[in-house]
């Protein structure tokens, strides 16, 4: 764990530099707008830990996979988000001196990220050879008003000499991935041009030889400007081209203690929203009319759309500065990482803020991601992500038969891109067939809270028969048990892995045959027909099979112990708490792989993943018992993990858990818990926080569009309020300890039941309990 981020409600601080750190903090100061992203990487040169990244949504690679060796079903490559030109570049020389941050020496050094403005800052003095003093402010964001904007304030005075300044203005597009699995470069450049004011750089994906995706174009265009003491300067400048590289260098007399300031303004294109041929004309006006703006117009169109976004999203926890910092932290990422405007787009696990997980789809936007969306969103956008994967439908059905299985049965993807699998381990996710599950739930989910029923004649219903065959062909009927069993699986504790019976995944499977048997009857006659017959739905056989299937389906269970297993051998364990692991962890940073899996120890919510979902089939008394049991053995080495199990805890009403695992999911990145931020911060993971906020904390439910309200707040907090948006009203929930305060804001009438007290809310009206 780390502890060097200062506390604050609304901004993220480091006093002084932590250059060992620096990594984890350029995660921790991504600044982003749902289109693309850019980690808090310094402007000028640094050789010290740098991770350099700038990603533009959509925009990706099959990296070649390293697989050692390769057996049916095995993806050939690993898709990736990949590191795109380097925008944010502004190179700086003094009397022929090139300056590094890194060899240079610090004076005083201050950096924070305000999340209320989304404005990354800076204010630094350094000293370079010659005992001279160099003073730099720079201030930065990714517009939210204009999502192809990012603009850059830069200012430098010199404190103590006189000389001569050069400023290299650069767009780099010689960035390596620092996770490619060959060290292979993935741009190619197809056109460059500069003039003095400015340079424009176009480059295209590299053709892959192993895989048919299509290539992306992008163009990143800059301008910039000179200002010396608020005065415009007229300046000449110089070009600097090499392949992938263009840049444009001012030279300036730098006096003392005059300031001068520059403004970078860049635009990031891709082919995904744009002609190629008409990438120069956009570049070129939006470039023009950010200048006639001028930044701080830009600025405050930026710090405006954040504000309307605020005034949406803002949980407040009044009495802890670190719950709060940590739960704005959280919410002001995942919109910096999805905004939902464009169904070809999803969440990878990191965002824009690192490259681990390659920026792909996982199970963890169906899991976790959608309920906030769905709460904090116009249900457009819960629903763009569920079309995502209707629109990979087929690719999941071909992705089945590859595997052996038929009959339109669908398998989708652990790891994805384009809806083809593309993970990079495969003795971990190949088996992770739960996921399959996920989706299937995301769809329970959406129309449960939105009321939107048509989505499932529309599109629900032929994900759910697709996946309900898969299920209904991959378990097997065991003789000796009398049952079906599903055997070779790993649930989503991938500390074991290819094992028989998982609780959770067998559970999961029973409930999406019934719950598209369910779903099916309510369809109209018309559309029931449509929808046979586009899947072939063999409606008598086929109903007969997964209702077999529904009723005499295993569950490993110990009666002693009156808990579920996590799958067939799990007593042969040597069960064990993970408090008294003496040893340094994580333990998957320092244990041998063949000692975890035989280990007890838990990744992640996996028996649990089950009460969290299904939570009205089990009594407390099992979901005591089975927590009791489970988490004790649990690492929460995966960022998925406390958040389930604070919302289970706040339950079971178990006080300091519910805190503590709050406090580890909402600070996870902040304070390092994994040892792993500086690959980029947990951003699906920050949607389990918002969860065990709203959901854990506030007790907050729809069921059938009735909302419920059931709040347990910690000793240290006073109140906590947040708004959710349920079927076209607006709630502003504060719940103190004593009070229960809902207000609607809209003129949209709803039921709410607050601890088992009924009422129905009408429009602007109010309701205390
Ligand atoms: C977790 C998975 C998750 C993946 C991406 C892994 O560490 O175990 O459940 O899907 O990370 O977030």
């Amino acid at each position: 764990m780390k502890n060097y981020i200062t506390h604050h409600d609304w901004k993220i601080i480091e006093e002084g530099f932590h250059p060992f750190e620096n990594e984890v903090t350029e995660s921790l100061l991504s600044i982003g707008n749902g289109r693309m992203g850019q980690r808090g990487n310094f402007e000028e040169k640094f050789s010290g830990h740098t991770l350099q990244g700038s990603y533009i949504a959509g925009v990706w690679f099959p990296d070649k996979t390293r697989v050692g060796w390769w057996k049916n079903g095995y993806p050939d490559y690993f898709a990736k988000v990949i590191n795109a030109t380097n925008w944010i570049g502004i190179y700086l020389t003094i009397d022929g001196e090139e300056i590094d941050l890194n060899t240079a020496k610090i004076i005083s050094f201050y950096r924070e990220l305000d999340m209320q403005t989304g404005l990354l800052s800076r204010n630094s003095t350094i000293e370079i050879s010659g005992g001279k003093h160099l003073k730099i402010s720079s201030e930065r964001f990714c517009s939210l008003a204009q999502d192809e904007l990012g603009v850059i304030k830069y200012d430098v005075t010199a404190l103590n000499f006189s000389g001569n300044l050069k400023v290299e203005f650069l767009l780099d597009g010689t960035i390596k991935n620092k996770d490619a699995n060959h060290g292979e470069l993935f741009w190619e450049e197809l056109n460059q041009s500069s003039h003095t004011y400015g340079a424009e750089l176009t480059l295209q994906t590299k053709k892959s030889p192993w895989a048919t995706v299509p290539q992306f174009q992008i163009c990143t265009a800059m301008a910039f400007d000179v200002y010396q003491d608020s005065e415009k300067l007229d300046f000449e400048s110089s070009e600097n081209s090499k392949e992938k590289y263009v840049s444009r260098t001012v030279s300036l007399e730098i006096k003392e203690n005059k300031e001068l300031s520059f403004y970078k303004y860049a635009v990031n294109l891709s082919s995904e929203n744009h002609g190629i041929s008409s990438f120069t004309l956009v570049a070129q006006n939006i470039l023009s009319i950010s200048k006639s703006m001028g930044y701080e117009a830009l600025k405050a169109a930026h710090a405006a759309a954040w504000e309307k976004s605020w005034s949406r999203n803002d949980i407040k926890i009044e009495g802890d500065t670190a719950a709060q910092q940590g739960i704005r932290f959280n919410i002001f990422h995942l919109i910096q990482t999805y905004t939902g405007a464009d169904a070809r787009l999803n969440i990878g696990p990191k965002g824009f803020t690192g490259e681990k997980y390659g920026g792909v789809t996982y199970w963890d936007t169906e899991a976790y991601c959608i309920p906030f969306y769905l709460a904090a969103a116009d249900a457009s956008v819960a629903r763009n992500l569920l079309v995502y994967r209707h629109n990979h439908l087929q690719k999941a059905i071909e992705n089945a038969t590859k595997l052996g299985f038929k009959n339109g049965a669908a398998l989708y993807p652990m790891v994805t891109m384009n809806g083809e699998e593309c993970h990079n381990e495969w003795e971990i996710t190949f088996e992770e067939i739960h996921r399959n599950g996920a989706i299937a739930y995301a769809i329970y989910d959406y129309v449960n809270y939105t009321g939107d029923k048509a989505y499932i004649a529309d599109f629900g219903a032929e994900v759910l028969i697709g996946i309900s065959r898969f299920w209904a062909q991959r378990v097997n009927w065991s003789k000796e048990k009398e049952k079906y069993v599903m055997l070779g699986v790993t649930g989503p504790n991938e500390y074991e892995n290819n094992v028989n019976n998982n609780f959770y995944t067998n559970y999961l499977a029973v409930w999406v045959l019934k719950y598209t048997l369910e779903v099916l009857k309510t369809l109209n006659e018309n559309a029931r027909l449509e929808i046979f017959n586009k899947t072939n739905f063999e409606k008598e056989a086929e109903t007969k099979l997964w209702q077999d299937i529904i009723k005499k389906m295993y569950f490993p269970y110990d009666e002693k112990l009156g808990v579920y297993l996590q799958q067939d051998g799990f007593l042969d364990k040597e069960l064990i708490s993970a408090a008294d692991i003496t040893e340094h962890r994580p333990i998957n940073q320092k244990w041998s792989w063949d000692r975890i899996l035989r280990s007890c120890f838990i990744k992640q919510a996996d028996v649990l993943q089950g009460f969290y979902f299904f939570e009205d089939d089990f009594s407390e008394e099992e979901l005591q018992k089975n927590f009791d049991f489970y988490e004790p053995m649990t690492v929460h080495e995966s960022s998925l993990s406390p958040c389930v199990h604070s919302i289970l805890a706040c339950k079971l009403g178990k006080t300091e858990k519910a805190y503590e695992m709050y406090v580890r999911t909402a600070r996870l990145d902040l304070d390092d818990y994994n040892n792993d931020t500086e690959d980029g911060l947990h951003i699906t993971s920050m949607a389990g926080t918002w969860m065990s906020l709203v959901k854990g904390f506030g007790g907050f439910r729809v069921k059938d569009g009735v909302v419920h309200i059931d709040p347990f707040l910690p000793e240290q907090w006073k109140s906590i309020s947040f708004r959710v948006g349920v079927r076209g009203a607006l709630l502003e929930v504060n719940l103190k300890k004593e009070q229960i305060h809902i207000k609607n804001l809209t003129e949209v009438p709803i039921k709410v039941v607050v601890k088992g007290i009924e009422n129905i809310i009408s429009a602007h009206a109010e309701f205390l309990v």
